[in-house]
């Protein structure tokens, strides 16, 4: 499958990671949009946030608590942060398996772009 976040899982391409276990990996968006910008990703391949069905519920918890405790390692939980996933071509999604934007280190504006 021509994945780069299966890539990057199988280590086939570089990243830099910044933490995994056995369910998700995080690592530095290479064209970050805020000072701290990180990307967490299940090691299963969720093509979109319309597959992340309910049975795949412990998994959706474990993304936004890893989130939650990276933001208190990098220093933005109290300041402040956004998580954003986008799905399909409207929603801004262009890397087709499912991931978690942390971003950070800035005020975020709203509506978003
Ligand atoms: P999205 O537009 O929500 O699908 O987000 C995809 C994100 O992946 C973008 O913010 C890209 O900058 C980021 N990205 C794409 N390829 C890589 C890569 N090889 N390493 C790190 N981040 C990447
Ligand atoms: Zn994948």
């Amino acid at each position: 499958m021509d994945c780069i976040f299966c890539k990057i899982i199988h280590r086939e391409i570089d990243s830099k990671l910044i933490y995994e276990d056995e369910h998700v990996l995080a690592f530095d968006d290479n064209n970050p949009q805020a000072p701290q910008h990180k990307l967490i990703i299940p090691r299963e391949h969720i093509a979109n946030l319309n597959d992340l069905t309910p049975d795949k519920l412990s998994l959706t918890s474990h993304l936004i608590a890893t989130a939650q405790k990276l933001a208190k390692t990098l220093n933005i939980a109290d300041s402040g942060y956004r998580l954003v996933i986008n799905c399909n071509a409207e929603g801004g999604q262009t890397v087709s398996h499912i991931h978690l934007h942390l971003l950070g280190g800035r005020y975020m504006t709203w509506p978003p772009g």
